[in-house]
């Protein structure tokens, strides 16, 4: 028997409902219903569903110029590398059209670096339970202990070490090593974050070695954290740093960014049709430009704490875990429970969590989000978590 979905390829596990119009922290299906969305896309609507700036950055552009081949400057594409550059401490930057592909460029950059540099070094120390993306390469940068037997061969070249464990990574090394890759907060792990210590010891540790020291914050980027880019936090300057998610507000727009010293892409060595559009580079502007108001990023950050110190209340009365992550990108693990029947029962109330581990919830809402909203999100929260409750 065919169903109306058949015709989709069964990549995950969806429920029986079509996603039609989106309003800030709120999205509805073909029904009516509403729900009160703290996955937002996997973290990808930085303002949330339809966000006016992002709605007149497509329509403007959209009437404008779509895409004059990559062959051409546009004039979105500049002025949303200048902002980049103009608030982080990086000097180029490459447009892409996802995570994958951005973390792809990241480590042929540092190949090629290492061709010029370090006699071919090429190997890159990457952490167990990383999470890099799709594509077969970033399977193989990606520390995912379900894809280890998946898609072989595997694209030789990544080393895995455990997360947060210095001494590992400089066991790890050696003469053809030339770079350590790392989210700042393990995402799809289940928000572990790097320890200040450990992000130190590694910029540290590869000054010393000559290497290059690449930060994959297509989660954490973007304001997720409460500042532009997590790597402020830990007060560690990377010499090669992706983006997704967030920096598309939605649509698919990606980047990495590296240093003058780094940047040794010559014509030829990298790009693609869609890279660097005006039409989602349009949007990227609009999304930065937003979060760079004043008083912005410190609202995320209070929503942060409002958001942690309610689930840790709810947590200590439900007798989940410890809540841990940082600004709007936080998790909480369930212990004995079931995160996945968690998640599912939150979608039969009407609200959308997401469990990256069988034993964890994530929580990602628009960084938007407010504190009605989270009063909300808690309060159907502990009705599922009182389910079975006597
Ligand atoms: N890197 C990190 C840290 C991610 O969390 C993700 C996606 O979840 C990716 C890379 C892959 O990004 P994309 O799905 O846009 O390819």
């Amino acid at each position: 028997m065919t169903t109306k979905f058949d015709a989709i390829m069964p990549i995950v596990p969806r429920p029986d409902v079509v996603f039609v119009a989106g309003a800030g922290s709120w999205i509805t299906d073909e029904q009516g219903h509403s729900y009160l969305d703290f996955v937002q896309g996997w973290a990808v609507n930085a303002l949330g569903h339809g966000h006016p700036a992002i709605i007149e950055a497509l329509r403007r552009q959209a009437a404008q110029l779509i895409n004059p081949s990559p062959a051409f400057y546009n004039r979105p594409m500049i002025d949303l590398a200048d902002r980049l550059i103009a608030n982080s401490v990086f000097d180029q930057v490459f447009f892409a059209n996802n995570g994958a592909e951005a973390n792809e460029g990241a480590v042929k950059l540092a190949r090629k670096w290492g061709a010029l540099h370090r006699d071919g070094a090429y190997k890159i120390v990457t952490f167990e339970n990383g999470f890099h993306g799709r594509t077969l390469a970033m399977m193989s940068a990606s520390g995912k202990p379900a894809w280890e037997t998946l898609f072989e061969p595997k694209t030789p070249g990544f080393i895995k070490v455990p997360y947060n464990d210095l001494d590992a990574v400089a066991a790890a090394i050696d003469d053809r090593t030339v770079a350590v890759m790392l989210e700042p907060i393990q995402g799809e792990a289940g928000v572990i974050p790097a320890t200040t210590a450990f992000a130190k010891g590694l910029r540290k540790l590869t000054r010393e070695k000559r290497l290059l020291l690449i930060f994959d914050e297509v989660q954490t980027g973007i304001g997720r954290t409460g500042s532009l880019f997590a790597y402020q936090h830990l007060d560690v300057e990377p010499d090669i740093m992706t983006l997704g998610k967030g920096v598309g507000g939605g649509v698919p727009l990606a980047a990495l960014l590296t240093t003058k010293a780094v940047s040794c892409f010559e014509p030829g060595d990298q790009g693609g049709t869609y890279n660097g559009n005006p039409l989602v580079c349009a949007v990227g502007l609009a999304v930065l430009d937003t979060l760079l108001r004043p008083g912005i990023l410190e609202e995320v950050h209070a929503r942060g704490r409002y958001l942690s110190q309610g689930l840790s209340a709810v947590a200590k009365r439900r007798g989940l875990g410890k809540v841990r992550g940082r600004g709007l990108l936080l998790a909480v693990d369930t212990l004995q429970r079931n995160a996945t029947a968690i998640a599912a029962d939150a979608f039969e109330q009407g609200l959308l969590i997401n469990a990256p581990r069988p034993d964890t919830l994530r929580f990602m809402p628009a960084l938007t989000v407010s504190e009605v909203e989270i009063d909300r999100m808690l309060e159907i929260l502990e009705v599922i978590l009182s389910f079975g409750d006597a």
